[in-house]
């Protein structure tokens, strides 16, 4: 008898798998106070049509399997969901190659992104910290980050994101005026170290800025 044909990761494997990704990337964020109170959401794609995202209200760092839901990513958000699950699934849609997206709230990003907010983008150049940003292999070059103003119409911010990030295929991040920033990756791990690489090299700026005062 010939042994059983090795049978594919099942829909429900693979939101398991992506539900502990989610869970253990949450504790790692909000040890570091990146996601106070029960601000940011995170997410994972599961297949070309499905993503994993949490849901809304839960404390990001006391997460559960269960407070992330399979959601198509052509269909609006059921209720429950947080309200910022449009700009996770917009990602999706535009970029094949994003697997993970993570939405922090910390202090440097929401007060550097209002500080700046007047030019529409930060821009980056001379830390040796850029080069932990997608395909960057130097400090020389400079990278560019958007800065949307908030906005609580998500859906109207999830349209102007895509429609700056459509012109731009090189960018792995953005912010949002006092309020936080987005980052997505090509595996959760991409994903968490734009995260966290991002937050110095806001704190360096926000530094920059007060020296130069
Ligand atoms: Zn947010």
């Amino acid at each position: 008898m010939s042994a059983p044909a090795v049978a594919s990761t099942s829909p429900s494997t693979a939101l398991a798998d992506a539900a502990r990704e989610i869970v253990e990337v949450g504790r790692f964020l909000s040890v570091r106070n990146f996601v106070p109170a029960t601000s940011g959401n995170f997410s994972r794609r599961l297949d070309a049509r499905t993503a994993a995202v949490t849901r809304s209200g839960v404390d990001k760092g006391e997460l559960t399997e269960a407070d992330v839901w399979a959601l198509d990513i052509h269909a609006p958000p059921p209720p429950g969901s947080s309200a910022e699950t449009h700009l996770h699934l917009h990602l999706y849609r535009d970029r094949p190659h994003v697997q993970a997206v993570l939405h922090t709230h910390s202090m440097v990003s929401a007060l550097l992104s209002n500080l700046r907010k007047a030019e529409g983008e930060l821009r980056l150049s001379d830390f040796e910290l850029l080069k932990a940003l997608g395909d960057n292999k130097t400090h020389e070059a400079t990278v560019s980050i958007p800065i949307f103003p908030n906005d609580q119409d998500v859906p109207r911010l999830a349209a102007r994101a895509s429609e700056l990030l459509a012109q731009r295929p090189e960018c792995v991040a953005y912010l949002i005026a006092g309020h936080g920033l987005y980052t997505w990756g090509r595996s959760m791990a991409e994903a968490r170290r734009h995260t966290v690489a991002l937050e110095h090299l806001l704190t360096y700026e926000l530094e920059t800025m007060k020296v130069r005062r």
